[in-house]
């Protein structure tokens, strides 16, 4: 006997069929004679709904309102969900998570969980009941319902998972699992059975959707084994383990991909001590998030170019804000860039071999593709590339560390 906890997403619940769908999955499950906590997500498209009326009635919403609104997809899914396994003849409690309680700290429409209660969930499953858990959401510091940011019932899941002592948490999604790069646009990527958490903290934290960042981060720090598979069929999806688990180590797991990125260039800055520091504490002071940086000491000791990276959507604002500066700092003018791609190869394998980032350069060189910015880190060299490239650059990489399928 197994305890598991099953998180279906939006997709998975996105009507009454699907909904009496999952409901016949975990009927199978019981069946097995596993115990199973259940975490679900608001149908597809309902949370978009929710924060669209939150937007259009206040611009500027009260946070807390925000979420009382935006967390009731989940109460809906949840008891719905808890009324199929009954007309199925399994008995079911549907939970949101002030009964848990999920505990988080005040932080509305992003909270961060702080504790959870599994005692009385573990008592019900070990009944033969199925507790049905409302994802998403928690009970803020303030005694006020929270919401975990979007995607947020991933880390749900997970939360609960480590709480209940869960031997595995399977995030069923509309996905079958996660590929060595996005085969959308590259054919020849292939699913991978095992990942490790920090090699899909990578993928997830570079906007692979599939999975909420912290949720990973949450399961590697309590060991808590994740399964990504398909809603849609049975077979088996990718194991996120840790790294002795993965017995062959490829040097290169994947090949991510972000178009979210933007490129600044700030030309001919004077080289003066202070300049980094006020450029990006600026940056820093009003939430814009700093990716890449690539700076050189100027040759002839007066001027240098500098280059960084934020999100799309922060390009503007980041763009105003950098002129605000152009007395102050003293620089000639700033360009910003959006038709770039960020390409990253990722792999844990990476610590121990050389060699790994003369394979990428020498294969965008082949190809003919401008590299722009560089940053690496233990499991991660990053590039930055023209978007027009993304297609080649994916395969040509993907086929260089050998990682297509036969
Ligand atoms: N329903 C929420 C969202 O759409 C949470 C989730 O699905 O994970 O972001
Ligand atoms: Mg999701």
């Amino acid at each position: 006997m197994a305890r598991i906890v099953q998180k279906f997403g939006g997709t998975s619940v996105a009507n009454l069929d699907r909904i009496r769908a999952v409901a016949g999955r975990i009927k199978e499950t019981i069946e097995a004679g596993d115990q199973v906590a259940v975490v679900v997500s608001a149908m597809a498209g309902a949370t978009d709904q929710l924060v669209a009326w939150t937007r259009e009635l206040s611009p500027i919403h009260d946070a807390r309102e925000y979420d009382v609104v935006v967390s009731s997809g989940e109460q809906v899914t949840a008891g719905l969900v808890a009324l199929a396994l009954q007309a199925e003849g399994v008995d079911a409690r549907s939970w949101l998570g002030w009964q848990i309680p999920i505990e988080t700290d005040d932080a509305h429409g992003r909270a961060r969980i702080s504790a959870v209660d599994g005692d009385e969930i573990v008592r019900r499953l070990g009944g033969g009941q199925v507790a049905v858990m409302a994802g998403f959401q928690g009970l803020g510091s303030d005694g006020r319902v929270t919401t975990l940011g979007r995607g947020g019932s991933d880390t749900s899941a997970v939360a609960l998972a480590a709480a209940i002592r869960a031997d595995r948490c399977d995030i069923f999604t509309d996905v079958n699992g996660i590929y060595t790069s996005d085969p959308r646009i590259v054919a020849k990527a292939r699913k991978l059975d095992k990942i490790t958490y920090e090699e899909m903290l990578e993928f997830a934290s570079l906007g692979a959707k599939v999975l909420q960042p912290r949720s990973v981060e949450l399961a590697m720090n309590h060991g808590v084994r994740l399964q990504v598979r398909s809603s849609f069929d049975d077979a088996p999806g990718t194991l996120v383990v840790d790294e002795e688990e993965v017995v062959e180590h490829a040097v290169v797991s994947g090949i991510a991909h972000s178009g979210n990125e933007a490129k600044i260039t700030l030309i001919r800055v004077p080289d003066r001590v202070g300049v980094a520091a006020s450029l990006f504490g600026s940056l820093a002071a009003t939430n814009i998030n700093v990716d890449m940086i690539v700076q050189n000491v100027s040759e002839d000791g007066n001027t240098t170019d500098l280059t960084f990276t934020v999100s799309q959507p922060d390009m503007e604002r980041t763009l105003r804000l950098v002129e605000d500066k152009r007395e102050e700092l003293g620089f000639e003018r700033v360009v910003g860039d959006a038709d770039v791609v960020k390409i990253s190869v990722i792999g844990v394998g990476m610590r121990s071999h050389a060699g790994v980032a003369t394979t990428m350069f020498s294969a965008l060189a082949e190809c003919g593709i401008n590299i722009q910015v560089i940053s690496t880190s233990e499991i991660k060299i990053s590039v930055l590339v023209a978007s027009t490239y993304t297609e080649l650059a994916l395969r040509s990489l993907h086929s260089a560390y050998g990682l297509d399928a036969k």
